[in-house]
């Protein structure tokens, strides 16, 4: 990959709920400052890559510019992953689902393709779809985690003639780490729906 210069593999120490890299003395070793005081619905996030330089690139061609070619480089971030200490690389995997509305629009889910590629270079995980996203949830961008995490938080539910194991475990994909708001929903409605092992896995980290 050209620009590896610039991308900077997330290894531990590092953050459960955000999976940010934890550097000198953290008053706690699981835990970066910024979500010492928050109680996910999910067990662990994993971010594979500061989201900055050529992996924004990456991400935004992805999501904004039908750059379905920056699929074959996030799977190069994936093969030189480098997984948390005890982070299990088997179960079902889920995408964090895009409404209808917004799917027609862009003609694909990023998040889909970013998880069916991480099931083809982690031969343990499989992916199948459980949740659907119910609430057209206008852009995220313009409101605070508050707000966010109210405007998400029954955005997302079980669909039709789908059923939770409680016995598998769950990894929900998205892009980017961001609040953590998305992802929580998600993981609400899995754990709802009777999920107990749920965790989750971002290219990048916001
Ligand atoms: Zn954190």
């Amino acid at each position: 990959m050209k620009c590896s210069q610039s991308i900077r593999l997330v290894e531990d120490p590092r953050c459960r709920t955000c999976g940010y890299p934890i550097w000198g003395d953290a008053e706690s070793a699981d835990f970066c400052q910024n979500c010492e005081h928050l109680t996910p619905v999910y067990e662990q996030c994993v971010s594979l890559v500061l989201f900055k330089g050529a992996v924004r690139g990456l991400v935004h061609a992805l999501k904004y510019e039908q750059g379905l070619w920056a699929l074959r480089d996030i799977r190069v971030l994936m093969e030189n992953a480098s997984w948390p200490d005890g982070f299990s690389l088997e179960g079902q995997v889920v995408a964090v689902p895009l409404h209808p509305r917004k799917l027609r629009e862009r003609g694909y889910n990023q998040s889909e393709l970013i998880a069916r590629e991480l099931c083809s270079v982690v031969p343990g995980f499989h992916f199948e779809q459980p949740l659907e996203r119910v609430l057209d949830t206008e852009s995220q961008t313009k409101f605070d985690k508050r707000d966010r995490r109210r405007n998400l938080k029954n955005a997302f539910s079980l669909r039709s003639n789908r059923a939770i194991d409680p016995a598998k475990r769950y990894l929900i994909i998205d892009d980017v780490f961001t609040t953590g708001s998305t992802i929580n929903a998600c993981a609400s409605a899995l754990r709802k729906a009777g999920a107990r092992r749920i965790d989750a896995l971002t290219v990048g980290h916001g």
